[in-house]
């Protein structure tokens, strides 16, 4: 059985004060003990967060990090740094990133292996533009994207990897995927890990669907067999938003 795991990406949104009045509001509701529960910050926010989330089962993860440990590249965070600051997860390759900010197939992969070098939980981000959509080349880009992501991970680090499923079109639209399409691609994705590991590995990696997901859809992404949870940008900025997208999962 796969725990889901629902993180929020907060994205370019929060100062530190504003994420401890978020997780107030949070720590006094009771969730679920059978979802992961994550909120992904900016780096600003995360000691903060980290310090006032600790003793509670609220995961604190980065957006971003750098692949390596300490050097001259100034602007960039490493794992480290962040384990040091008590963050558990980080987002890799979000497609924002890969739009905005160069990051590509290999440096997916050196950031999800420093990742999990260093101990941090890694969502990596797949998924096809609407071009590319449209031109049927859904499966082909998001399994490249995986194969690149994960390629030289052992076994048991890639059951500690998490798979973002977000077509591009879908994230920050308000339209969704479909459940049924978004299943398709997470099934199809759960078919490249086995292909590349095992059925035993496949069965343990945990997929989840992101863009436009909100309390309003998320049950129907969640009775989805290969869909294990959901990476929510603008839905997880309100603490009751948050909260219900926790317990409806
Ligand atoms: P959205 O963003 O939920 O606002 O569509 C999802 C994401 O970018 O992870």
């Amino acid at each position: 059985m796969r725990t889901p795991v629902i993180a929020g990406n907060w994205k370019m949104h929060k100062t530190a004060a504003e994420a401890l009045s978020f997780v107030d509001e949070v720590k006094r509701t009771t969730l679920p003990a059978d979802v992961e529960a994550v909120l992904c910050a900016p780096y600003l926010a995360l000691p903060a967060l980290a310090e006032a989330t600790q003793g509670t089962d609220i995961g604190i993860g980065a957006q971003n990090v750098h692949w390596e440990e300490q050097g001259a590249y100034t602007g960039e965070v490493s794992v480290p740094m962040l384990k040091a600051a008590g963050v558990q997860y980080v987002i890799i390759g979000h497609s924002e990133r890969r739009a905005y900010f160069a990051e590509t197939d290999e440096t997916v992969n050196k950031k999800t292996r420093a990742a999990l070098d260093g101990g941090l939980t890694p969502i990596v981000c797949v998924g096809e533009t609407l071009a590319e959509r449209e031109a049927d080349k859904t499966k082909e880009v998001v399994q490249t994207q995986v194969k690149a992501a994960c390629a030289g991970l052992s076994s048991a680090e890639m059951k500690r990897t998490i798979i973002a499923y977000e077509p591009v079109w879908a994230i920050g639209t308000g339209k969704a995927s479909t459940a049924a399409d978004a299943e398709e691609v997470c099934a199809f994705i759960r078919k490249t890990v086995a292909d590349l590991y095992d059925q035993q590995v496949a069965n343990e990696v945990r997929i989840q669907y992101g863009g436009s997901v909100k309390p309003e859809n998320i049950r129907s992404f969640m009775a989805e067999p290969n869909i294990d949870g959901a990476l929510v940008g603008g839905a997880a900025l309100k603490a009751d938003s948050f909260i219900q997208l926790v317990q409806a999962a």
